[in-house]
C-alpha cells in the first residue's frame, strides 16, 4: 500500500566561467565527491543525483524544467560553490515547481591557513555566492528550505534527510484521494471544511460513496478469505475473551476480517488512499469498522472518524512522509478524550472509539469485543494496546472559512501510572508542550480540533515546512509558546492572510 515511486533529488551546483576551466573542474570534482558521500552516508532516505555545474541562464532554466518533467525527481538541492550571478537564476526559478533546498555549505571544513591564497578564495566562496543566490530566491518570494553547515556532518545530513521526507510529502500530497463513506457527523463543525479549496491547496480529491456500495463489497468477500484472515489475527494477536463464548467471539472477529478485505478491495479498485466512516451511518454493515480500520491504517491508509476527511488525508500524508523510516515508532489518527489534572502528572488520555493505528503500540496487541455504547450495531472487535513513550507531534488541520490553518503541537508521550483494565480501546497519554495548561489553552485559542494526525516520526519543523509549501498558515505550540505571544501571532496572521502576504 505504501509502495511509492523511487524518488530522487537532484544536486545542482552553481558557478560561472570567470575563474577558468581549472576552477570549474574542481567545482565539478568537489560536488561529485559530496554527492557520493551523501549517498553513502546511510542517512538519506532518497538518492541524490549529481548534475553538471550550472553556469548560464539557459542551462539553469533547462535543468529546472527537466526537474519539473521528471516524475521521479522530488526536489532540487542547490549550492553555489563559487559565485553565480543570481539574475541567471530568475527564469529557471520562476518556472520551477518542486521543493527547493538551498544547502549553504562549503567543500572544505577548515580555512587552510598555511596555503590559502586568492585562487583558493575565488574557488571556495559559498559564503559569498550563496548570499547572492539566496537574495534572489527571497526577492522572488519563493518558498524554500535553507540548511547551513558542513555537508559531511551527521547533523547536516540528518537535516537534509528530514527535508527530503517533507519534500516527498509535498510532491505526494496531490496524489491523496479520500473516500468518504457517508457524510460528516451531523452538527459537528471542526471536522467540516471546503473540499474544493482543499483540492486547490493540497491536491486532495475527496469523494463520497453511499455506505451500502462499500457494504456490498464487504458482503462479496468469501468465507474462505475471511476465515484465512481470522486465522492470521488469531496467530498474531492475543485474544481477550473476558468471559465471552469463544465461538461467538470468533464470529464477531470474522465480521471485521470481512470488512478489512472488502474495504481494501474497494479502496484499491477505486484508487483511494484514505477513508472516513461514521458510526451513525453504517448501512448494512454489521459492526462499526474497528479492527478492520486499525489494520488498514497499519498498512498505510489514512483514516478519520465521523467523516473527518481532513484528518484522514493528514494521517495518509504523514504516513507517506515517514515511509521506510528506520526504527519508526508509528503514525495514527488520534482523539483527545480525557485529562489527568493531578499536579505534576498532567496529561491527555488519547484514544478513539476503536480506530487507533497499531503502529504506535508498545507491548502486546490484543483483540477485544465490547459494546460500542453509541450507534445501533453489534459489539465490534477491536485491537487494544498502549503506546510508546517519547517525543511526538500532534497536528490539526482546520478550515477558518477564509483559509486553512495547521496547528502543530510538540507532545511528550508517557506511560499512564496504572493499567486501565476496563477501558476497551487502544490509548496513548501525552503532555503537550509547553505544559498542559498553556498547551491546551493555545490549542483552543488557535481553534484546534479534538481529532489529530499524530506521529512519533515527524517533527514540527517538517510539518510547518509542508504547510508553508502548501501556502497555508502554520501555528506551532511548543516549549517557546506563551499565550500573549500566540494571541498576537494569530492576530497578525489574520492580517497577513487577508492581505495575501503568505
Ligand atoms: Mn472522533
Amino acid at each position: 500500500m505504501l509502495e511509492m515511486k523511487n524518488y530522487k533529488f537532484w544536486f545542482c551546483t552553481g558557478s560561472q566561467d570567470l575563474y577558468g576551466q581549472e576552477c570549474l573542474d574542481h567545482v565539478a570534482e568537489h560536488s561529485k565527491i559530496m554527492v557520493d558521500r551523501l549517498n553513502k552516508s546511510g542517512i538519506l532516505p532518497y538518492e541524490v543525483v549529481w548534475k553538471p555545474t550550472l553556469l548560464t541562464n539557459a542551462m539553469i532554466r533547462q535543468t529546472f524544467n527537466e526537474a519539473n518533467a521528471d516524475e521521479n525527481c522530488a526536489g532540487v538541492i542547490t549550492w553555489m560553490h563559487t559565485f553565480s550571478p543570481a539574475k541567471s537564476w530568475i527564469l529557471g526559478l520562476q518556472e520551477y515547481r518542486k521543493p527547493l533546498l538551498h544547502l549553504h555549505t562549503q567543500f572544505n571544513r577548515e580555512i587552510p591557513y598555511d596555503t590559502i591564497d586568492m585562487d583558493f578564495m575565488n574557488e571556495n566562496q559559498a559564503a559569498h555566492g550563496d548570499r547572492e543566490y539566496g537574495h534572489i530566491v527571497s526577492r522572488m518570494r519563493i518558498e524554500r528550505k535553507v540548511i547551513v553547515g558542513f555537508w559531511d556532518d551527521k547533523e547536516v545530513q540528518e537535516r537534509i534527510a528530514s527535508w527530503m521526507r517533507t519534500a516527498v510529502g509535498i510532491i505526494e500530497s496531490s496524489h491523496i484521494r479520500v473516500m468518504r463513506v457517508a457524510d460528516n457527523m451531523r452538527n459537528v463543525a471542526v471536522t467540516e471544511g471546503d473540499k474544493v479549496e482543499a483540492q486547490i491547496k493540497f491536491g486532495w480529491e475527496v469523494d463520497a460513496y453511499p455506505v451500502n456500495e462499500i457494504a456490498e463489497a464487504v458482503e462479496a468477500v468469501s468465507k474462505a478469505d475471511t476465515d484465512a484472515l481470522v486465522e492470521e489475527y488469531y496467530s498474531k494477536y492475543d485474544i481477550l475473551l473476558e468471559g465471552r463464548d469463544p465461538e461467538e467471539f470468533k464470529k464477531h472477529v470474522a465480521v471485521q476480517a470481512q470488512i478489512e478485505i472488502g474495504f481494501e478491495r474497494f479502496l484499491e479498485e477505486k484508487n483511494y488512499q484514505a477513508i472516513v466512516t461514521h458510526f451513525g451511518d453504517l448501512g448494512s454493515l454489521k459492526q462499526l469498522p474497528g479492527l478492520a480500520i486499525q489494520r488498514l491504517m497499519e498498512k498505510g491508509y489514512g483514516f478519520g472518524g465521523e467523516g473527518d476527511w481532513k484528518t484522514a488525508a493528514m494521517v495518509r500524508l504523514m504516513k507517506i512522509m515517514t515511509q521506510g523510516k528506520k526504527d519508526a515508532k508509528g503514525t495514527s489518527f488520534m482523539e483527545d478524550y480525557t485529562y489527568n489534572l493531578v499536579p505534576g502528572k498532567e496529561g491527555i488520555l488519547e484514544a478513539h472509539m476503536l480506530e487507533v493505528c497499531p503502529t504506535i503500540a508498545e507491548g502486546p496487541v490484543s483483540i477485544k469485543c465490547q459494546p460500542l455504547s453509541m450507534g445501533d450495531r453489534e459489539d465490534p472487535a477491536r485491537l487494544v494496546f498502549t503506546s510508546k513513550t517519547g517525543k511526538a507531534v500532534a497536528t490539526s488541520l482546520i478550515d477558518l472559512g477564509d483559509r486553512f490553518r495547521l496547528i502543530i503541537n510538540d507532545v511528550n508521550c508517557k506511560k499512564v501510572e496504572k493499567p486501565m483494565p476496563k477501558l476497551p480501546v487502544a490509548t496513548a497519554f501525552w503532555t503537550p508542550e509547553p505544559s498542559l495548561q498553556t498547551g491546551a489553552e493555545a490549542w483552543i485559542l488557535a481553534g484546534g480540533a479534538h481529532h489529530t494526525a499524530f506521529s512519533y516520526d515527524l517533527t514540527a519543523e517538517q510539518m510547518g515546512d509542508w504547510a508553508a509549501a502548501m501556502g497555508i498558515e502554520a501555528v506551532y505550540i511548543d516549549k517557546d509558546t506563551n499565550i500573549r505571544g500566540l494571541k498576537n501571532e494569530l492576530r497578525w496572521n489574520e492580517a497577513a492572510f487577508r492581505l495575501n502576504l503568505s
